[in-house]
């Protein structure tokens, strides 16, 4: 595991957040390299924490990363497992510049095919900056990895779209939280959005928390409309201990087997526990 650095955090608004630092004028993203050798850009995204670990989910387990999590989502899961960037946002604006320096930081005595980097949140899609963010480190070298509800297009260069489609029982309660009920969807399946990105994309997998057998119709459904081959469909079992991944194993392995999907733990629990940073 290479070290665990992350940023501080301050209160913020339940979308994207509010400011705690001085935030850069917005310049044109297209400008001639600077010395850094990477387009001068002023930027910024709302940041949640950035932390080096090891990729615990999908097509890339294992792969060591620098993972940014942007705070602040356009949906409210009543499971999320990220509150501090999307029930309640905190974070810091941080410009996209300083967080490719960042990236570049960790890995500087590393080869340049071990550069890999994952843009989660929260929902990444949401700041604007994104777009320029993901040029920034093609152009530095690095492998993007883009996790997403999928929920907003953008333009951008992505080397693996992880998309997780947010199924019908993800939706808050309705009468404790009726407007983000309401909010959760109407955003959570944009499926021609889902498939601009997919297409998008130099390579995808559709990865789904399951907590019950009843959400496999659902998700075989939203398979085929997608058009997403089996191979490229990632099952995981919801839950935030060991135990919770273990009791999941009889009745969700066999199926995800059976329908030629692909079984995979949450490997960062396993590893790290169910904490920040990991
Ligand atoms: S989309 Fe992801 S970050 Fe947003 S509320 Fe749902 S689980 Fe949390």
């Amino acid at each position: 595991m290479l070290q665990v650095r992350s940023k501080s955090t301050s209160p913020a608004s339940p979308e994207e957040g509010n400011s705690t630092a001085p935030v850069p004028a917005i310049a044109d993203p297209v400008q001639p390299p600077n010395s850094s050798g990477l387009p001068t850009v002023s930027q910024s995204l709302f940041i949640s924490e950035t932390f080096s670990s090891r990729q615990g989910e999908g097509k890339l387990t294992g792969q060591e990363s620098f993972f940014i999590r942007t705070s602040g989502c356009n949906l409210r899961c009543w499971f999320c497992d990220t509150p501090y960037a999307s029930w309640q946002p905190t974070g810091q604006r941080q410009s996209i510049e300083s967080l490719v320096q960042d990236a570049q930081a960790v890995f500087a005595d590393k080869p340049a095919s071990h550069r890999h980097v994952v843009l989660t949140g929260g929902e990444p899609l949401l700041g604007a900056a994104i777009e320029p963010l993901c040029h920034l480190f093609h152009q530095a070298g690095f492998h993007v990895t883009l996790e997403t509800a999928g929920t907003i297009q953008r333009e951008l260069p992505c080397d693996l779209l992880s998309l997780s489609p947010k199924l019908a029982s993800s939706a808050p309660d309705a009468k404790q939280h009726p407007r983000w009920h309401q909010l959760h969807e109407q955003r959570r399946m944009p499926l021609n959005t889902m498939r601009y990105l997919i297409e998008t994309a130099k390579d995808h997998q559709l990865k789904f928390v399951v907590s019950d057998r009843s959400q496999f119709d659902e998700i075989q459904s939203l398979v085929e409309q997608l058009e997403v081959h089996p191979s490229n469909v990632f099952i995981m079992p919801q839950g935030v201990s060991i135990d919770d991944l273990d009791a999941a194993l009889p009745w969700l392995q066999p199926w995800t087997e059976q329908v030629g999907y692909h079984y995979c733990d949450r490997m960062q629990i396993r590893w790290y526990g169910n904490r920040r940073g990991t």
